[in-house]
């Protein structure tokens, strides 16, 4: 049987890249995020590549979501060997502006989509006692800028998560946890944005070359394919000219 993974926020960016580069590798993957059209384009570019994927529509703040989507990857595949909770947004602002549902959302998914992912994979894992969870934090969850704030708060946060839980996991277990931390990719991310002092200071900004969704995902196909006794806690990834 092949290794799956769940890949959360496949249907653009790093999500999608790594999708493709995991089903490069061999593994069966269930595509997760809600815009279904495409998670159906995603599947089937990477079946006439030869891979084997699945989807399922997926809100990662919901805990029941999250845990059916678990229920269905262990259906359609029979096990689960990876969980990339990649799902993410990033709406900056400045604090003074009290975008109150922008930060909720930012916690509702950035911090509790993780939680919900782990959730739902972590006894299975437990019962295979073999396991890998990928979690996408940044470069804001090792600094703190003006306007990242609450992005960086909820980044920070899923670095303590994942090193809470590297720390918790059972040695005698097969099960790794591995912190992804990118700077710049060139991806939709920065479409959430609706600050227009943010706005204006990115089109103002330094130019730089950014990295690609696939810099990433090469990096993610690094720590799933080292060998047992190993386990990558972080790579952290800025494009060379990001200070
Ligand atoms: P994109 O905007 O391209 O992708 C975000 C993905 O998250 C989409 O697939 C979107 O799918 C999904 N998503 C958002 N909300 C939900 C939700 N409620 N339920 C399920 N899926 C959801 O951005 P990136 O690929 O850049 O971002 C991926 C991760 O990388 C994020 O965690 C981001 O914070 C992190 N990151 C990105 C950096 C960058 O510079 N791009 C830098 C550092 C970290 P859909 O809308 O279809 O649900």
């Amino acid at each position: 049987m092949s290794k799956t993974a769940i890949i959360t926020g496949a249907s653009s960016g790093i999500g999608q890249a790594a999708a493709k580069e995991l089903a490069n590798k061999g593994f069966s993957v269930m595509l997760a995020a809600r815009r279904e059209e495409r998670l159906v384009e995603l599947k089937k570019e990477i079946e006439d590549a030869g891979g084997r994927a699945a989807y399922k529509v997926t809100d990662v703040t919901s805990a029941e979501e999250m845990k059916a989507l678990a229920e269905a990857t262990i259906e359609q595949f029979g096990q689960i060997d990876v969980l990339l909770n990649n799902a993410g947004l990033m709406p900056l602002s400045f604090m003074n502006k009290l975008k109150i549902d922008e930060w909720d959302r930012m916690v509702d998914v950035n911090i509790k989509g993780v939680l919900y992912g782990i959730a739902a994979v972590l006894p299975h894992m437990e019962e295979r006692k073999e396991g890998h969870i990928i979690n996408v934090s940044s470069v804001a969850g090792h600094d703190v800028t003006k306007g990242s704030a609450v992005y960086s708060g909820t980044k920070f946060a899923v670095r303590a998560i994942t090193e809470g839980l590297r720390q918790e996991l059972d040695p005698a277990m097969n099960i790794r946890a591995t912190i992804v931390s990118p700077g710049a990719v060139a991806t939709e991310l920065t479409e959430t944005i609706t600050d227009k002092d943010i706005l204006s200071a990115f089109s103002n900004g330094p130019s730089m070359e950014f990295l690609q969704a696939e810099d990433i995902a090469r990096a993610i196909g690094y720590a799933v394919e080292q060998p047992a006794h190993v386990d990558v806690n972080e790579i952290l990834i800025r494009p060379r000219q990001q200070k």
